[in-house]
This record gives structure tokens, sequence and C-alpha cells, in this order.
């Protein structure tokens, strides 16, 4: 019996683990970990017997440990206890589903134990990947991608050789706000930004697929997985989402992946990987979708993108600068403190006033994230 642990376990992705591993019935969970839900990380724990869990503030795993101290599950807490989760000797995997840099520490923690990592916190990938991908090589574990664009290429590679990849084409839907410009932008209200075309996540991705910062942090986490370089991933707009990416071939063929758009797909392959199993729910019907169309993104209009872009091709540590300034200002806006067009003036900011250290350390990058977030509050 395969064993897994779950950094992230209440939300979008570590519930939709948690289904797929129900359907299965072959898995075992020894370890969860959420940030406060304690209510759900409660649930979780009566049905899926885990022998640790962790919730990120004290005082809330101090409520939890009352709540199931019938049960034989040790209650841990901060960042101690989400390492103690994404270490716990048994597990084979560890899924990665918390939101943000906070994955980093942990993630590289269970690298070092020995264990795969089911990837779906691209944050740690895209601000530390030059640490984590050399330690997957060193230890000789495996980073299975769960976004479902790097499942997609993933899938694509299988039996490839990586050297022959002549471009990723990383497909986008667009977001909700497709052929919009940045003057008719200046209204959007929190509600417009998080009703997503296609896919149902967590808030903060969804703000990022409005914005296309997060097909940015795709292309870094496309080049860090695949070992490509930035302007060998192009990003394809296609509003339905039903490819979910392609890789071109040096001999010109394309692969491409297609489905519905259900992140159990790329879960369950994660999980099971190189097998593939029933999956109950929708499947593609071709005569109901018609046609297929193709976009160029517009990085004019949604500059996230082109940030990205920069952010990638500079490495170092402007990658966390990208990424923690984006976090800011998403929860800011959520937060109905600042427009949806200053989300990505604030990220641009703190790039332009940020100065690259290469080759960061795990503190170095930390250290970038702390100024990002110091340069959002000093400044807006
Ligand atoms: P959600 O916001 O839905 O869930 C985040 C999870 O992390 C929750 O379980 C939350 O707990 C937990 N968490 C937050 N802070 C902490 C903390 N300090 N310590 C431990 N756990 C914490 O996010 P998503 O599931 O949408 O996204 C998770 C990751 O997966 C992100 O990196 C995202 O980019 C990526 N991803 C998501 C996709 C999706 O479809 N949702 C698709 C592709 C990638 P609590 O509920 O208690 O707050
Ligand atoms: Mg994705």
């Amino acid at each position: 019996m395969k064993k897994i642990a779950i950094l992230g376990s209440t939300g979008s992705i570590g519930t939709q683990t948690l289904e797929v591993i129900e359907n299965q019935r072959d898995i075992e969970v020894t370890a969860l970990a959420a940030g406060s839900n304690i209510r759900l990380l409660e649930e979780q724990i009566r049905k899926f017997k885990p022998k640790l869990a962790c919730v990120w503030k004290a005082e809330k795993a101090r409520e939890l440990a009352v709540l199931v101290k019938d049960l034989p599950v040790r209650i841990v807490s901060g960042m101690e206890g989400l390492i103690e989760a994404a270490t716990e000797e048994s597990a084979d995997i560890v899924v990665t589903a918390v939101v943000g840099m906070i994955g980093i520490r942990p993630t590289i923690a269970a690298m070092e134990a020995g264990k795969d990592i089911a990837l779906a916190n691209k944050e740690t990938l895209v601000t530390a990947g030059h640490i984590i991908m050399p330690l997957a090589e060193e230890r000789g574990v495996k980073i299975l991608p769960v976004d479902s664009e790097h499942s997609a290429i993933f899938q694509c590679l299988n039996g490839e050789n990586k050297d022959t990849i002549h471009k990723i084409l990383l497909t986008a839907s667009g977001g909700p706000f497709r052929g919009k410009t940045r003057a008719e932008l200046q209204s959007v209200q929190v509600e417009d930004a998080l009703k997503h075309p296609n896919w149902s996540m967590g808030r903060k991705i969804t703000i990022d697929s409005s914005t296309m910062v997060n097909k940015g942090l795709e292309v870094i986490e496309a080049k860090w997985l695949f070992g490509v370089e930035m302007d060998q991933v192009e990003v394809v707009v296609q509003p339905k989402s039903v490819i979910h990416s392609m890789v071109e071939f040096e001999d010109g063929a394309v692969m491409a992946q297609l489905g519905t758009p259900d992140m159990k797909l790329p879960i369950q392959y994660a999980l099971y990987y190189p097998e593939r199993r029933f999956l109950p729910g929708g499947r593609l019907d071709f005569w109901t979708i018609g046609q297929i169309a193709f976009e160029k993104p517009d990085m004019v209009n949604f500059p996230g993108l082109s940030l990205a872009y920069r952010a990638g091709n500079t490495g170092g540590t402007l990658p966390a600068i990208f990424n923690a300034a984006n976090e800011r200002a998403v929860a800011k806006f959520l937060n109905r403190e600042i427009s949806y067009l200053s989300i990505t003036d604030m990220i641009e900011g703190a790039m332009n006033g940020h100065t690259v250290k290469e080759n960061p350390t795990v503190q170095e990058i930390l250290d970038a994230e702390a100024e990002a977030y110091e340069y959002i509050e000093s400044r807006w």
C-alpha cells in the first residue's frame, strides 16, 4: 500500500487529492497539514486516520488536539510541525498543496528524507527551482507535477528523450478577462476576477489566472521541471481548456494531452505514475466541442506574463520578488484594499527596486520574499 502525506489537505488540491484516495482505496494517508481550518481537518482525520496532523497556528493546533483526543493522532504546529508532516517516516509521497513560498522548506526536507513529491505548490519551484531540481537528482527522488499543464507536458514526454524538446507550448484559457483592455480592467471587482471560465480552484490562484501571473509562474515552473530555457516555453491561449499543453519535438512532431478540466486527473496521475487507472467523471466529447481556437497571449494588457518572463530570464532572487509581491498584492486585492490593475503595478515596482542576488540560498530567497512584502507595505 502506498503511503502519502498531504500538505494543504483542506484546500482545493488537498480535498481533491483525498477524493482520489477515497475512490481508489489503496493509499494510506500518514500525515495531513492545514493552515487553520480545523473543522475540516478534524473530519479528514476521522476519515483517513493519519498518524500526524499539523495546523499552522499553535492555538488552533491545541483546539484540534482536544477535538480528536479520542484518536491516536499526534497534533503538531508551525514550520517545525509542517516539516514533521513532510518527513513523516512511513510516507512514500508528499503532496505539496499549500499556497506560497511556505512550501520551500518542507519540500526540501521531504526530498532529503527520500520522498517523492507530487508538486502542486508551484511557488516553491518558481523561487527555488535551482535548489529543488539538483536535489531531486542527487537524492534520486521524483518530482511529479500536479499542475494540469505540467502534468500534460509530463505525459507528452512519456518515453521521450528530454533533449529532443524543441519547445513547450503551455496552454492558457486567457481567464475571465481575455480580450479586455487595461481601461476596461480598471473597474474589475473581486467577484469578477474570481469567476474562472473553466477551472474551479483556490482564491489566490484564481486571481492569478485572471491576471496571467499564474501562466507566468507556470512558464518558470516548466523551465525548471523540464530543463528548458524560458524562450523555449511559449504560451498559447486556447480558451476552452481542452488541450492542457503540448510539446514540439526536434522533428516537428507535436504531442498534446487533452481532457476535461478536472484536477483529479493530474492528481491521480502523479500519485500512481506511471500507472493509469480508471477515473470516474466527464469525458471529452469532440462533437460538442466542435472547434478548438488558438490565440497569442496579450502581453500588453496583461503585463503579468511579460514580468514573469523577465523574472525567469534574470533568475536569482527576481522570481521570488515576482512571486512574493504578487502574493501580497493579491491578498490586498481580495481584501479590497487595492484596485485590480495595482496588482501588476506592485509586482513591477517591487522588481524594479530589487538588486538581484544570483544563485540564492533558501534564506536569501526568504529574505527576498520579506523585502517584497516590506516594499508593498511601505509604498501602497
Ligand atoms: P487553497 O487556498 O485552496 O488551499 C491551500 C491549502 O494550504 C489549505 O489547505 C490551507 O489550509 C493550507 N495552508 C495555508 N497556509 C498554511 C500554512 N501556513 N501551513 C499549512 N497549510 C497551510 O489553494 P489551492 O489548493 O488552490 O492551491 C494549492 C497550491 O496548488 C498552490 O500553489 C497553487 O498554485 C497550486 N495549484 C492549484 C490548482 C488548483 O486547481 N487549485 C491547480 C494548479 C496548481 P486552510 O484551509 O486551513 O487555510
Ligand atoms: Mg495550471
